[in-house]
């Protein structure tokens, strides 16, 4: 893989920040986008702007066909076993809400979810949501030192009660690679459904929903090389044609009087409004990108950045990785001593490096963790050695800056 090759295709690299190359390592927050994304935004709108679904003019065929090649596109590059499957949403979160919102009509008062402590805000609040209708108990699987779920206590926490298990493919603060096939497996055994947020998956690893046997996966494309506004819910036909519609509006309806309303065929009843459907053509340019480069060549990079970085990082007095796991993608989450996070965040940046500071949409985890929050360093296919050697030189004299 010649990385340099992949970096010219991503226009923003070259980029001052403060007088240095921007060296971008917030990518677990949004990755960059390359050429081609920008241009099949800009040719759709300026060739070929029309409401999807709703015209007979010539533009609007050709834009829905943009749209529904795309979602072929996915269903295929997901393994789903059809189109139906692939519900178009605004990202992760507004997948899972969907989740929560339509699938709870079935639950109970006194009804369970397991999740895990190292869930996102986006995989732990729809589920409280609920609450105002129903009340629903969360489980949650605890983590070892290393940042890896307690398999033995995920098994003992079914009960008659559980209605759904909710857990992340990959942690955006941890980095854990999670055995969400096993866990799966285990909820199978116990006759519950899976969802799956895999918004820090699909950048880093290759995802089958049939081999997983998900029953539900969720993803943003923003993380992914995509454009904003665009996310994918997989879910199986099964579950997707009994749970009713999220939101009301045009396009997901078969019927309409005011006495009554019929609803459209999956995967449209899902999809109230006008999709983002310039940005859903352009996310098959971002699956362009990644099958070209190959997510083995992805993951042998990163996985170089990852140890590389880390081992370094290891050498700064006062160094605390929260993370450990052997199964870990590029994530380095990491304080030292009791400096602030966001004052660490701060130094870096006035040397063009982008991280994150804070909590990360994770305060149940950070309590867990016993902090407030962590700096967070991630990173994605156009990084380079050389970056890494700037970000740990940079952070070496802020630790002694710092004191
Ligand atoms: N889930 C995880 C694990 C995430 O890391 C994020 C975003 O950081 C989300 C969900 C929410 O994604 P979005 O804001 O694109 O909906």
């Amino acid at each position: 893989m010649d990385v340099n090759k992949i970096r010219a295709q991503f226009p923003i690299l070259e980029r001052k920040v403060k007088g240095k190359d921007l060296i971008y390592l917030d990518n677990t927050a949004t990755s960059q986008t390359p050429l081609r994304v920008i241009e099949a935004i800009q040719h759709m709108y300026t060739t070929t702007k029309a409401n999807v679904h709703r015209g007979v003019s010539s533009i609007s065929q050709e834009a829905t066909d943009l749209q529904e090649a795309t979602r072929r596109r996915v269903a295929q590059w997901l393994n789903a076993s059809s189109e139906q499957e692939i519900v178009f949403t605004r990202g992760t979160t507004e997948a899972i809400n969907l989740v929560a919102s339509s699938l709870s009509d079935s639950f109970e008062n006194g009804d369970e979810i397991i999740l895990t402590t190292m869930e996102h805000h986006a995989n732990i609040v729809p589920w409280q949501l609920i609450g105002r209708r129903k009340r629903i108990t969360l489980r949650v699987v605890p983590i070892n030192q290393r940042g890896e779920l307690d398999l033995d206590i995920y098994r003992s926490l079914f009960t008659e009660r559980t209605r759904l298990v909710a857990v992340c493919h990959v942690s955006n603060v941890l980095g854990t690679v999670n055995p969400v096939k096993e866990m799966i497996a285990i909820a199978h055994a116990n006759g519950i459904p899976v969802l799956v947020d895999g918004a820090q998956a699909v950048p880093h690893i290759k995802v089958d929903v049939k081999d997983l046997d998900a029953d539900f996966y969720a993803f943003s494309a923003h993380k992914m090389y995509g454009p904003t506004g665009v996310g994918v819910l997989y879910g199986k036909k099964r579950y997707l044609e009994m749970m009713p519609p999220y939101q009301g509006g045009g396009e997901m309806i078969a019927n309409v009087s005011f006495e009554h309303t019929t609803f459209a065929e999956l995967p449209f009843k899902f999809e109230a409004g006008t999709p983002d459907f310039v940005g859903i053509a352009a996310l098959s340019k971002a699956l362009d990108f990644i099958d070209e480069v190959g997510y083995e060549a992805i993951a042998a990079h990163e996985h170089k950045l990852l140890s590389y970085t880390t081992e370094r990082m290891m050498q700064i007095p006062g160094m605390r990785i929260f993370g450990t796991s052997p199964d870990k993608s590029a994530v380095i989450s990491f304080l030292i001593g009791n400096e602030h996070h966001y004052d660490i965040g701060m130094l870096l940046d006035t040397q063009g490096i982008a991280v994150r500071t804070g909590h990360h949409c994770a305060q149940p985890l950070m309590h867990a963790l016993g902090i407030e929050g962590t700096v967070r360093a991630s990173f994605a296919v156009y990084n380079t050695i050389e970056e890494a050697d700037k970000f740990v030189a940079t952070l070496e004299r802020v630790a002694s800056m710092l004191g």
